[in-house]
């Protein structure tokens, strides 16, 4: 299970929407600041995330779902999703140009590394929390159904990010909150949408029980710097994507729906 079941929060969202920076809309990706738990590493998005109201995973729910819908099946996402993944992927070139070396030997040989967190990072579930009954909220058993059935959509302007990313040599590890139990279901849904190829994809289980999401994923990359990988990037819809440290520069897709402690 990636997301606890709902958190009735909606109308304290109503005036607050949007995470930092969403008050001065904007083209491009620009520089968001969470606050402290990013630990000082710079961070940029859309700002179309959902701020930290409480220390609690919540789903957006269904009073704002016009909202939400407008926001999903407009161009906007689109956008944003673009400028998310350009402004990754000039910085994560620019870092191994600049510090391996230009063929894809030398990136691979000085361990260049981009983290990816999946769910709405390089799957869409979109269509999951919209056909929940309430809308935009999170079961358990409708979830694993969803998974089992890959029912999600892709997101093209991360998956061509990633492929791209693996041409230029780097290392991808998938960093991912969902259990570990539905990993097959998760690699096949992975590959259909164009997903493949990974070095590492890790999944949560038992081990860490008591930790947030954002304590496990920082606990993961730690593990990966020990054996040697330089986390050039960690890519999510999520702060908790990176957070913690042990990474250089995260980068925030845009999620108005659930918000991940
Ligand atoms: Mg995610």
């Amino acid at each position: 299970m990636h997301r606890c079941v709902s958190f009735a929060v909606a109308s304290v969202l109503a005036s607050t929407l949007l995470v930092a920076g969403a008050s001065t809309a904007q083209g491009a990706a620009f520089p968001v600041d969470p606050g402290p738990r990013v630990d000082g590493r710079p961070i940029t998005g859309s700002g179309q995330n959902l701020p930290p109201i409480a220390d609690e995973t919540y789903n957006v729910g269904p009073y704002m779902a016009p909202q939400v819908e407008a926001y999903y099946t407009g161009k906007a996402i689109q956008q944003d999703r673009a400028d998310v993944a350009l402004a990754a992927w000039r910085w994560v070139r620019d870092w191994v140009r600049a510090n391996c070396g230009s063929t894809p030997e030398a990136v691979r040989a000085c361990r260049a590394t981009v983290v990816f967190d999946v769910d709405e990072t390089l799957l869409n579930s979109y269509s999951y929390s919209l056909a929940q009954d309430p809308q935009f909220t999170f079961n358990p058993t409708t979830w694993n159904e969803y998974v089992a059935a890959c029912d999600y959509s892709g997101i093209s302007q991360t998956r061509d990010l990633y492929n791209r990313l693996i041409k230029l040599g780097v290392y991808v590890a998938l960093v991912s909150a969902g259990s570990k139990d539905n990993k097959p279901f998760m690699v096949k849904c992975l590959n259909e949408h164009g997903i493949a190829a990974w070095d590492r994809y890790i999944m949560r289980g038992e081990k860490g029980e008591n930790l947030s999401d954002g304590e496990w994923k920082a606990t993961q990359r730690k593990e990966l710097e020990r054996k040697g990988h330089r986390i050039v990037a960690s890519v999510g819809d999520q702060v908790s994507d990176m957070s913690f440290g042990h990474l250089m520069h995260g980068f925030l897709l845009p999620n108005t729906m659930y918000y991940l402690h």
